[in-house]
């Protein structure tokens, strides 16, 4: 069976607890999903967990760290197969060259990043990370010594035939964005106008910005039931209120257009929701998360969240402080964290997930407290600690003593005083 090992970042609303503002709220995320593959025809791995988009990075990290060398023992005595196209690499991890197969029904090119007897994995050109079993590999050539990803223009085409003639491509620089046929004007600019947001408060705070390798596909849905009849054909089991999602398989964002044509109506609506996985997927296509070594979900989180405030995804028309706090997720904080922020919860979430899995809201409070904070007073110490969680290999393990080890490294092991300080902190944040 093939395996796309596919989890969704779903944002927007999902499956709000009760007692929360059903108009900010991008933390509870669905309990579970399934895999899914990029196209719909390959078999899903329906039974796989439901990961946000940090545990899906740890999905893939663990199936990367799968075939780490030792384990892997290419045959280069089997004659026609995938494998003695792939022998002639020097090392059975990460060529450089291209590769042509047709798996299942299709038809596909791109880099193997990682291959042995049994799977092969391969980032294909444009930008979709696949794995499958060797043996269903047919029809395979090498066809170039060079990966190279898709211009903006041969993927718009590939686009364009994908989904068909109800939907048009615009292209805005960094983006393709697929939305439905004539309502360029509605969405054609915004992603582009986000990823600039992005590059430039990362670029003024010291931080690296890469051009992303691939053009950046985001994909508007014309009303919610396309929207859900896509994810639910493609094995991703969002919620109800999921408005849209970022596919770190994918590397597209899906979402669909929650005003349903009316100009003015909720428009806030979409632009949260692209504004949360706008950041996720310009994050992690910039160098700023890396998309393969896993990645502590606080801080893709926290920053995910940090940029819903206006003060930061549009800091150039809203330069005060008060408005680059995100609203609703102080109100979460302050009924959360009524008094002092509790040290070993604090080095728990920095150190593991599981926060996340006990009470979402909570971890979703302080992930964004946290982040503030921390960009706040320690900039560049903040950059620092990114650029160190995001220069991690491809399938590097990440235990909790590494990530602990980082956080320290640059912010020292004080966790009693970091909760203390947090705290007085956020008192003052008003
Ligand atoms: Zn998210």
């Amino acid at each position: 069976m093939i395996s796309l090992l596919h989890r969704a970042c779903p944002g927007g609303r999902n499956d709000w607890p009760a007692n929360h503002d059903a108009t900010h709220n991008f933390s509870a995320f669905p309990p579970r999903s399934a895999g899914a593959s990029p196209t719909g025809t390959f078999p899903l791995r329906s039974s796989a967990p439901f990961c946000s988009n940090i545990c899906f990075f740890s999905c893939l990290t663990a199936a990367l760290r799968a075939f780490a060398p030792s384990r892997l023992r290419v045959k280069t005595f089997l004659p026609l197969t995938l494998l003695t196209v792939l022998a002639f690499a020097p090392s059975a991890r990460a060529a450089d060259f291209m590769i042509q197969a047709d798996v299942g029904d299709r038809h596909v090119e791109g880099r193997p990043t990682h291959w042995s007897a049994d799977r092969v994995q391969m980032m294909l050109r444009d930008g979709q990370f696949l794995d499958f079993p060797t043996a269903e590999a047919r029809n395979f050539r090498r066809t170039s010594d060079r990966f190279r990803p898709y211009s903006a223009g041969e993927l718009r085409t590939k686009l364009f035939a994908e989904f068909g003639p109800g939907f048009d491509v615009t292209g805005t620089g960094h983006y393709l964005v697929v939305h439905p046929k004539g309502q360029k004007d509605r969405w054609a600019s915004r992603f582009e106008d986000l990823y600039r947001s992005f590059v430039h408060y990362f670029s003024v705070r010291g931080l690296r910005i890469k051009e992303p390798e691939f053009p950046l596909v985001a994909v508007v849905w014309g009303n919610k039931q396309q929207f859900f009849n896509y994810a639910a054909t493609h094995g991703v089991n969002i919620g109800g209120n999921t408005v849209g999602y970022y596919s770190p398989a994918t590397n597209r964002v899906h979402l669909y257009d929650a005003t349903a044509g009316q100009s003015g109506a909720n428009w806030q609506h979409n632009a949260d929701t692209i504004i949360h996985e706008v950041t996720h997927q310009t994050a992690f296509n910039t160098g700023v998360h890396t998309r393969f070594a896993g990645c502590p979900r606080w801080l893709a989180e926290g920053l995910g969240t940090l940029f819903e405030a206006r003060g930061i995804h549009s800091s150039r028309e809203f330069p005060n402080r008060t408005d680059r706090i995100n609203r609703q997720r102080l109100t979460d904080y302050r009924r959360l964290f009524p008094k002092e922020v509790d040290p070993a919860y604090l080095g728990e979430l920095i150190s593991s997930d599981r926060a996340f899995d006990r009470d979402i809201s909570k971890a979703y409070a302080l992930s964004w407290a946290l982040t503030f904070y921390l960009v706040e007073t320690q900039p560049r110490r903040y950059a620092e600690y990114l650029a160190l969680t995001a220069a991690r290999q491809p399938g590097e393990p990440y235990p909790e003593a590494k990530r602990l080890a980082d956080f320290t490294k640059i912010f020292g092991d004080n966790f009693s005083m970091l909760a203390a300080r947090l705290s007085r902190f956020m008192v003052d944040v008003k």
